[in-house]
């Protein structure tokens, strides 16, 4: 099922990115997808689980780096040619889309020296094995939320504790507390963007960005996690016992540490709101199998005007969600901005569009499907996912729809 792109303008070179990355969603995605879902979670990201074959191949197709610059390895795609590919992956699979794209400490690695970019982001744009697998932890098992609330007053407030901290001990920061469950890859990363805080007196914004491998003394990981859908997305804590970083990988302090989560923000958002598109055209597409095979009142439910009436519904929230991770990805990626600087005029966040659509088209599929489905289909359930546990963060943006 080729789910339209209503874009006239697009180049045959943007037209052939996204052939290939379909043709790789489809054949080797998808089938590792359904693979994993059926799998206990030590299986599925066990030594010989299908996982790997996915990742290999991933790598070596450059997948993993699609957003990096040319002058690093990157492939040089512009922004609407990364939006493009990552939505057609995502809809061969949201979670493995993500594992590919949770390698932050490389790229974040750009914003720091010369030695830092050899250390990390070249090594990761060579990677074809997917040896070089990272993570970012800001999340705590009491501070989801808390973490990333930029801009609000609580954000700010003393009082609220972190559970992960830094302290500078000579020319180390040493590392104690843990993250939470939620961290893509972290039972499986050998490298990490930690996001801890650094200054308690400023609360969650007196934060600090370390880069780190995570063969160092003090750290342990969880098991990974168990869930209801995107169950081919690793997760797991990440725990710290007085663990010991050189102060050099402390790319971003306390004082920037506020406008560069909000600009880290603001490129990641589009970007998940692009990967929950490609999940919502996945369910759309079943839905609209389903809605041809199945005989009611003696014709395809499709014939039914009231069910073509929920479908196109469907399809026009997808679009309107397309059309607006797209135009903000787009100007994001367009717009590098200095934080120091430019703290003050953030572009815009599509953040509230991505569950409200998916908890629509849930809403919907169900009012028609009736009880096939939901247990059976993993789109439906990866889908689930999103709305439930992610990026129901709350802020100015959110509070106003
Ligand atoms: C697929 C997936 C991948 C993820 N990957 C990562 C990762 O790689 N690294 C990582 O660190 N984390 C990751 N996370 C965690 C994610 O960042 C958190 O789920 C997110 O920050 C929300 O936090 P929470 O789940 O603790 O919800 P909570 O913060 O507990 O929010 C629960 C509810 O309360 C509301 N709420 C919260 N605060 C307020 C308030 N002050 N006022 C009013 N309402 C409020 C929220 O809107 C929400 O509805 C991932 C999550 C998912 C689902």
């Amino acid at each position: 099922m080729d789910y339209f792109d209503l874009n006239m303008n697009l180049t045959s070179e943007d037209i052939a990115l996204r052939e290939a990355a379909s043709k790789f969603a489809k054949e080797v995605m998808r089938p590792i997808s359904v693979q994993i879902d059926q799998m206990t979670p030590e299986e599925a990201f066990g030594p010989e689980s299908p996982y790997w074959d996915f990742m290999r191949q991933a790598y070596q197709l450059g997948y993993h780096k699609l957003a990096f610059p040319e002058e690093v390895g990157g492939p040089g795609l512009n922004p609407l040619q990364i939006q493009i590919v990552m939505e057609e992956l995502a809809w061969g699979s949201f979670g493995l889309t993500l594992n590919l794209n949770t390698t932050f400490d490389a790229a974040v690695a750009m914003a720091g020296s010369q030695e830092h970019v050899k250390e990390f982001t070249l090594p990761y744009c060579q990677c074809t094995d997917a040896s070089y697998l990272g993570c970012w932890a800001i999340t705590e098992p009491d501070h989801g939320s808390d973490t990333a609330a930029v801009g609000h007053p609580s954000f700010r407030d003393p009082n609220i504790p972190a559970q992960c901290r830094a302290r500078l001990d000579g020319d180390d920061y040493v590392i104690n507390g843990q993250k939470a469950a939620w961290v893509s890859n972290g039972p499986l990363a050998n490298h990490i963007l930690l996001m801890c805080q650094v200054d308690a007196s400023k609360g969650h914004a007196g934060g600090g960005m370390f880069i780190f491998d995570l063969d160092r003394p003090g750290i342990s990981k969880g098991k990974p996690l168990s869930k209801l859908g995107i169950r081919d997305l690793c997760q797991g804590e990440v725990y710290f016992d007085n663990v010991r970083v050189p102060k050099e990988n402390m790319i971003v302090g306390p004082d920037i540490y506020e406008p560069t989560l909000q600009a880290f923000i603001c490129l990641t958002l589009p970007t998940v709101g692009t990967w929950a598109t490609g999940l919502a055209r996945a369910a759309f597409d079943e839905t609209l199998l389903y809605a041809r095979q199945r005989v009611q009142g003696g014709k395809p439910l499709i014939e039914h005007p009231n069910v073509q009436q929920k479908i196109f519904d469907m399809f026009r929230k997808i679009e309107a969600s397309r059309q607006l991770c797209r135009s903000v990805l787009v100007y994001n990626y367009s717009h590098p901005f200095n934080p120091e600087k430019e703290s003050s005029s953030m572009p815009w966040q599509p953040r509230p569009l991505r569950p409200r659509l998916l908890s629509k088209l849930q809403v919907m599929r169900f009012r028609f499907l009736a009880g096939m489905g939901f247990p059976e289909n993993m789109w439906w359930r990866s889908s689930f996912e999103m709305p439930v546990q992610l990026w129901y963060v709350m802020d100015p943006m959110t509070l106003s729809l």
